[in-house]
């Protein structure tokens, strides 16, 4: 038996995310938790002596084509359609010129890789294009982040939802043909595995959970008066923060019509919305949402109670999460969500929606509460829950809860084991 104490040679993985460079600026539209988890997957799983490298497309002129992150990590951007930004629904366009030039390189470098990882319905794509054309036989491991018909069913009882859209029927056929030809699935939450074999009619066996994590270095305690001075959060407000993209289905609207029944209660009350683009163009995708938040923030008084910080360095927020009461991640859909899990490793309780792998990361009552999507009513009162305990009264939880469940090189670990018994699985 291979295990990971006897790898003979180390193992070389090709991993592929399309849209999400695991090196672009977060916060911004579409660079969120996919390029966070690829980044941190990649170079955990480099530390354990593993090579990777990631393929991406080149999405700017000016970005190098290769960036070597360490001996064994390396960011590899692939020509597909120009070199500027493309909405990531028209990868679909590119998809073949991206496939043709990572055959290129991979022929041309002659490196034997193990396994495949695809992440995104694109990248499955590419990866099953891939598989066929290399002769070694190269098991296929697929994570979704997100799938087409679970997002739909999310919101559409919040928003109209286009389901005859050409787009979404090549997805959902995508995501069936994926999960049917893959070799494996990697499900971020139990929630993702039940959902991913009721909707692609697989078997579970087919399905490993490996949650994503935090880096303990990054996200952790630091002290509460120290961090609000830090971050310049005052004392004897009640702090509430919001991290993540300025999008409309992240439920920051709910949030502020929330507020406006906690400022009643602590008038003292500031919530902090930390996320946006720092480009020009990012800038622009987000524009009309923040325009429109803050209308309703006008409308409802509450405009003074709330301060817009912009995108943050993902090294800095342990000292927002850690000067804050609490965290809301208020989301109508969220696969998996990972800023409730960067909160709780700060200590911080979490009251995140019922929805997606939300309702496996918070436990409701000790790390925080679940709310329903889209209640603001139901929302505020968890807020105040929590205001009024405090959040000593939850912080143990939320450090246990990650420790055991969301470190990064436990998960790599999981990870490296996975491979070599799916290598191990094909000889
Ligand atoms: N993030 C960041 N700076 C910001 C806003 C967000 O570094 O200004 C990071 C955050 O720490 C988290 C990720 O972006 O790791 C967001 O991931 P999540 O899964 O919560 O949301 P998604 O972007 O996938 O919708």
């Amino acid at each position: 038996m291979c295990s990971e104490e006897n790898t003979f040679h180390p193992l070389r993985i090709l991993l592929i995310s399309d849209h999400a460079d695991p090196l672009a600026e977060i916060g911004s539209k579409e660079a969120g938790g996919q390029n966070i988890y690829v980044f941190y997957l990649a170079r955990f799983l480099s530390r354990l002596g593993i090579y990777v490298d990631v393929y991406t497309r080149w999405d700017r002129k000016n970005k190098k084509e290769v960036i070597k992150i360490n001996s064994h990590f390396r960011v590899i951007r692939v020509e597909a359609g120009p070199k500027r930004y493309i909405p990531r629904d028209n990868f679909l366009d590119v998809l073949d010129e991206f496939v043709k030039n990572i055959l290129k390189r991979v022929k041309k470098e002659k490196i034997n890789y193990d396994i495949i990882h695809s992440n995104y319905w694109f990248s499955g794509l590419a990866g099953l294009k891939i598989k066929k054309k290399i002769k070694k036989h190269l098991p296929l491991v697929h994570v979704y982040h997100s799938i087409g018909q679970v997002r739909f069913n999310a919101l559409k009882n919040y928003k109209l939802q286009d389901v005859n859209n050409e787009l979404f029927k090549i997805r959902e056929k995508s995501e069936k043909e994926i999960a049917q030809n893959a070799d494996a699935i990697v499900a971020t939450s139990p929630v993702d595995k039940n959902n991913i074999s009721k909707f692609f009619k697989i078997g579970k066996e087919k399905i490993k959970v490996i949650t994503i994590g935090i880096d303990k270095k990054i996200f952790r305690p630091i002290n509460e008066k120290r961090a609000k001075k830090l971050v310049r959060f005052r004392g004897e407000a009640k702090n509430i923060l919001y991290v993540g993209r300025i999008e409309w289905r992240k439920g920051i609207g709910t949030l502020i019509y929330a507020l406006k029944k906690i400022v009643k209660y602590y008038p003292n009350t500031k919530l902090y919305v930390i996320g946006g683009g720092k480009s020009k163009s990012a800038r622009k995708l987000e524009e009309a949402e923040l325009e429109r938040l803050q209308k309703i923030a006008a409308e409802l008084q509450v405009e003074n109670n709330i301060i817009f910080l912009g995108a943050k360095k993902q090294k800095h927020l342990c000292r927002y999460y850690s000067a804050s009461d609490v965290c809301v991640v208020p989301s109508y859909y969220e696969p998996f969500g990972i800023v409730p899990v960067e909160s709780m490793a700060c200590g911080t309780p979490v009251i995140a929606s019922r929805t997606g792998g939300l309702k496996y990361s918070v436990i409701d009552g000790k790390t925080g509460y679940l709310a329903e999507p889209r209640n603001y009513n139901d929302l505020a009162n968890k807020i105040i829950e929590v205001l009024k305990k405090g959040k000593d009264f939850y912080k143990s939880n939320c450090l246990e809860r990650i420790d055991k469940n969301f470190i990064w090189e436990k998960i790599a670990k999981k990870y490296q084991t996975y491979f070599n018994q799916l290598i191990e699985k094909d000889k």
